[in-house]
């Protein structure tokens, strides 16, 4: 009898599809907290809720503003340079005093916004809020992750299929987009592995 071998038969998602919802690392209690965002295309209408310590915060909260007063002094000629690196609100007015002559005068400043994620982009954080991702595990050298548990599912199906054909022509599906380790066969069993333990982690820090 021929044994049927387990085809892919998953959805041909777009990766953005399981960008709705990351599963991260509460910052106050180290718990698993969620971010839902209205669309994964404005990223900065995300908001984090943690269950267990109730924290909760706007994405908005974490814009910044760099104050900047860059001109020539009208007493003496000479530059005047003033930089307020991080304010949380924007400056209207901002009084500076010339360092060469003492002139005080009172300028309107630049305000350029920015966001302060809790840590710079890399691997294995959330593209919001930078939280480290809370369904994440190492493989030989290289990090796993997944944005939260139906993105985890998807590739558990996918890693699980031994044949994989291409599913559309029009995009480029969020599965064919995974790394390379993750559709190496020789991986498979480690990391099917490792998603069973990341479907079992408990929503509590160790
Ligand atoms: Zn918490
Ligand atoms: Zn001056």
């Amino acid at each position: 009898m021929q044994e049927i071998e387990p085809r892919y038969s998953g959805p041909a998602t777009v990766r953005q599809s399981y960008m709705t919802e990351f599963t991260v690392e509460c910052p106050k209690c180290k718990h698993e907290a969620a971010i839902t965002v209205n669309s994964p295309w404005f990223l900065d209408s995300g908001k984090l809720t943690c269950s267990y310590c109730t924290h909760s915060e706007n994405a908005t909260d974490l814009i910044r503003y760099k104050i900047l007063v860059k001109r020539n002094c009208d007493n003496c000629g000479k530059l005047i340079q003033k930089i307020i690196p991080q304010s949380r609100e924007m400056m209207d007015s901002l009084a500076v005093s010339c360092p060469s002559c003492g002139k005080t005068r009172v300028y309107k400043p630049r305000n350029e916004a920015y966001t302060q994620p809790y840590n710079e982009p890399q691997e294995g954080l959330a593209p919001v809020f930078g939280l480290p991702l809370w369904l994440q595990g190492s493989i030989r050298d290289n990090l796993f992750w997944a944005y939260n548990r139906q993105h985890l599912h998807a590739i558990k199906e996918y890693v699980g299929a031994k044949l994989r054909e291409r599913q559309t022509t029009t995009h480029t599906t969020m599965v064919e987009r995974l790394p390379q380790f993750i559709k190496d066969a020789k991986n498979r069993d480690a990391i099917l592995k490792l998603i069973e333990k990341l479907e079992r982690k408990q929503p509590t820090a160790p």
